[in-house]
């Protein structure tokens, strides 16, 4: 057993850095003979490429692997800072304990770290106490020290003095997305937050604890917080679960119809309809692989680490795969955001750490601890949290492949058409299928609100869940018929079945297909009233995807994109060829250039500019260009020079007032002139308030305006456009915004000026129809939006978007306008 001595501990330390914090405990190991000085680079080292944060106030840095030979004898040293270190963002470190370890005796004090990690009580006590004796006990006790019950306490469990009661009214209730939110926003806190449910306390601070809640829609849970910041950390969760904790509705794919059951005449097997579409293809029974594990092992130390690692090595997987899904599905990738938020639990490593005690192998106490928790949600009523056991199950499997003795290979994915027939299927396995390979998909068990059948549905593969086990005795290579709108199977379909499936198959693509081959087709109202449907970009390739995409020009480059990541701003040739590019795959098609929107959140370190309190509030957009003439005149010079040669426009970001029109106007002008430039349309982006109260005055002096939704919401709301808990309040369909776009658009009407948008609800097929109702000439949407944005207005007449447009400006909320 190693032993921890009193001369490597240092109770008090002043540390006031995470580097000092780890000098002090690299010196408290020099000094006890354990590591030569060089050792305390390579713990400083390990911080770059490992989180050594290890929860709950608690650090444990430690040399990289390949400096082994610099420890001389393993030890450990503790470093107690009572006032804390701030370790990463958020995350603050009181125990410092620094490992050198040449062999595995450490083990031991980190199963007996990860067994305090939850137990906030001996953690504050360590914190604080001034008996070294006492971290020393605790952290040297042997296998078979106390242990501490259950993360999911009982009704005797005393409640904090902090509190706040809340109703959860989320559709879902506090699934796996809401209460990584919660979690999320938790662990921001110093303070401990507790999360009562009737007789039930969750950890606020662990994902799994709070999912165990089963908490429903409706439903009223008591958040409490105990620490320095308690008030705070329950006003910030108060107005994150009041927002509804970042839930989003789940989208559908691409789909503007609803799709319609097949009616056939063959037998069909019945399931649940999980993502809507008709695939006809040969069936291919797949099966998952199989891990094998053994139940017990000798050594609860080396166990105790390999399942460390594993979980470690488990997380990277999911970091990765969150980013491939992200650019294959958008926001679908937070379900393995949330998976890794799984694996950080700490009630969860604690609970397969104690497992390992009996001798168990860790590989048997990973997989006894997950199953249970799966199985705990499973008996929830709530449908949707009951699947998130397959969440749970999905991970736990994760990190078991890397304990397991062997993993028997299952059924490779298929390199032909098919509809896979599988027993059930996990969110990582549904995210790795080929749209063109797997045509559709029928499980024999899961749910039609599972993760997998929402990657489903985001990947527009067609399938069908809970059909039952007779599925997976069906013939691999006979066709059939897999319907996702009506949740049926057709296994032995008849020639006239078939041909009657292709045929709806055929009608529902070409359905689908309608507004992408339309895309090219101008947005002409039934009425013949046209709207110009543009692309918002913001980078040069972004000019031909906007054109492919059926973009009838571009009403916004956001130029931010030349100057930002780099140590210098560009010079004016450099940003004359990313102008000339875009010109020549617009070909001949407007492009409206916004100059430099700089500030807010978006900053450039060269400027050197001082720190502001409300950077949205201060040297923003046409305010930093006018203080920066350099850097605005360079711009101009550059977009004078392609004007030469190509149709453009400009626009000015965030006008307030006047005379920051008049001066930009001004420099423009000297700077045209000085070039020999040809005359240039100048607009401005309508985006605060004052521009919208002084639309008459400001029309007056520009050839167009386009209004910026996205900051206007913002301040006409006074609710931050980024922030966790106000953005989704932060609605651009609010009836303010509406009237104010509405006022914009009479004062530019009178002016004889138009008006295009190219805020975010431009790109929104009911925004598109309200905006073109209230008179908007012109929509710049996103690049993907555009097929959809116009084949919304052609469907309606110009008539019938004005009278929607003053339904809405009659509202009173956001929601009676998403009502209409
Ligand atoms: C807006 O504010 O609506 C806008 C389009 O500009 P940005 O999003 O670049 O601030
Ligand atoms: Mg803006």
């Amino acid at each position: 057993m190693i032993q921890l001595g009193l001369q490597n501990v240092c109770l008090n330390a002043d540390v006031g850095s995470k580097e000092k914090a780890i000098r002090a405990a690299g010196n408290l190991l020099v000094e006890g003979g354990n590591i030569q000085p060089g050792y305390i680079e390579s713990m400083m080292g390990r911080e770059a490429t490992a989180n050594t944060f290890l929860g709950n106030g608690i650090a444990i840095p430690h040399g990289l692997p390949k400096d082994r030979e610099l420890i001389l004898r393993t030890g450990i040293s503790v470093v107690q800072i009572p006032d804390g270190v701030e370790w990463n963002p958020g995350e603050r470190v009181h125990l410092v304990v620094g490992i050198a370890a040449k062999s595995d005796e450490h083990l031991q004090i980190l199963t007996n770290l990860t067994q305090v990690l939850d137990d906030t009580a001996t953690i504050e006590r360590l914190t604080h106490t001034q008996d070294p004796q006492e971290i020393i006990e605790r952290l040297t006790r042997g296998p078979g020290g106390s242990s501490r019950g259950s993360s999911n306490g009982s009704a005797l469990e005393a409640d904090f003095d902090q509190s706040v009661d809340l109703a959860i009214t989320g559709k879902a209730g506090l699934h796996a997305r809401p209460a990584t939110a919660f979690v999320n926003l938790a662990k921001s806190f110093a303070s401990e937050v507790k999360v009562r449910y009737g007789d039930q306390v969750a950890n606020g601070k662990s994902l799994m604890s709070l999912l165990k809640l089963g908490v429903e829609q409706g439903q009223t849970i008591r958040v409490m917080a105990q620490g320095a910041d308690a008030a705070a950390a329950l006003r910030s969760l108060q107005a994150a679960v009041e927002a509804g904790l970042d839930e989003k509705e789940e989208t559908a794919p691409t789909q503007a119809v609803a799709l319609p059951a097949l009616a056939l005449e063959s037998d069909a097997i019945a399931g649940v309809p999980a993502s809507p579409g008709i695939a006809i293809a040969p069936f291919y029974p797949y099966r998952r692989s199989r891990i094998v594990i053994s139940d017990t092992a000798a050594d609860p130390q080396q166990e105790s680490l390999k399942l460390r690692l594993a979980v470690d090595q488990a997380k990277a997987e999911l970091a990765e795969l969150h980013a491939d899904v992200q650019q294959r599905s958008g926001d679908q990738a937070a379900i393995f955001e949330a998976h890794q938020e799984l694996l950080c639990d700490p009630d969860l490593l604690e609970a397969a750490t104690a497992y390992l005690r009996p001798n168990h192998s860790a590989a048997w106490a990973w997989q006894q601890t997950y199953e249970e928790r799966a199985k705990s949600l499973e008996g929830l009523k709530d449908a949707t949290l009951a699947g998130r056991a397959a969440d749970v199950r999905d991970v736990g499997q994760r990190v078991l492949r890397y304990l397991a003795d062997r993993v028997e290979a299952g059924s490779q994915l298929p390199d032909h058409p098919v509809i896979l027939l599988a027993d059930d299927l996990v969110p990582s396995d549904t995210a790795g299928f080929d749209p063109g390979v797997i045509q559709g998909f029928c499980t024999a068990r899961g749910g039609a609100t599972s993760h997998t059948a929402i990657i489903a549905r985001a990947l527009n593969i067609p399938a069908v869940v809970g059909a039952g086990e007779a599925i997976l005795d069906l013939p691999s290579g006979t066709q059939g018929i897999l319907d996702g709108n009506g949740g049926k199977l057709y296994a032995h379909p008849s020639k006239t079945d078939l041909q009657r499936a292709e045929q709806a198959q055929a009608e529902q693509h070409a359905l689908q297909d309608v507004e992408h081959q339309a895309r090219f087709a101008p947005a002409l109202m039934t009425d013949g009233h046209r709207i110009e449907v543009v692309a918002n970009i913001g980078s040069p390739a972004e000019a031909e995807q906007a054109v492919n995409a059926g973009g009838e020009g571009v009403g916004l480059l956001r130029t931010e994109f030349l100057f930002l990541g780099r140590e210098q701003p560009p010079s004016e040739t450099e940003q004359q060829q990313a102008l000339e590019s875009m010109t020549r795959a617009l070909n001949g098609l407007p492009l409206i250039v916004r100059t430099l929107d700089i500030g807010g959140d978006k900053s450039l370190p060269y400027l050197n500019l001082p720190a502001e309190e409300n950077p949205f509030l201060g040297v923003r957009g046409i305010r930093l260009c006018l203080q920066q003439s350099e850097l605005f005149e360079t711009q101009l010079r550059a977009i004078f020079q392609t004007a030469k040669t190509s149709y453009l426009r400009i626009m000015f970001p965030m006008i307030a007032t006047l005379e920051e029109l008049r001066a930009a106007k001004f420099i423009a002008e000297s700077v045209r002139a000085s070039v020999s430039g040809p005359p240039v349309e100048i607009g401005m982006m309508v985006e605060v308030p004052s521009a919208v109260l002084m639309a008459a005055e400001f029309a007056r002096e520009v050839d167009f305006f386009s209004i910026g939704t996205n900051d206007l919401t913002q301040y006409l709301l006074a609710m931050d456009r980024g922030h966790p808990a106000l953005a989704k309040q932060a609605d651009g369909l609010h009836p303010a915004v509406l009237r104010a776009i509405a006022q914009t658009v009479q004062a530019a009407q009178a002016a004889g000026k138009w008006v295009g948008v190219c805020g975010g609800v431009a790109s929104e097929p009911l925004g598109a129809l309200i905006l073109a109702g209230l008179g908007v000439a012109e929509l710049s949407v996103s690049i993907p939006s555009i097929p959809m944005v116009k084949a919304a207005l052609r469907r309606q007449s110009f008539a019938q978007t004005q009278q929607l447009a003053q339904q809405a400006l009659r509202c009173s909320t956001a929601s009676e306008v998403r009502g209409l």
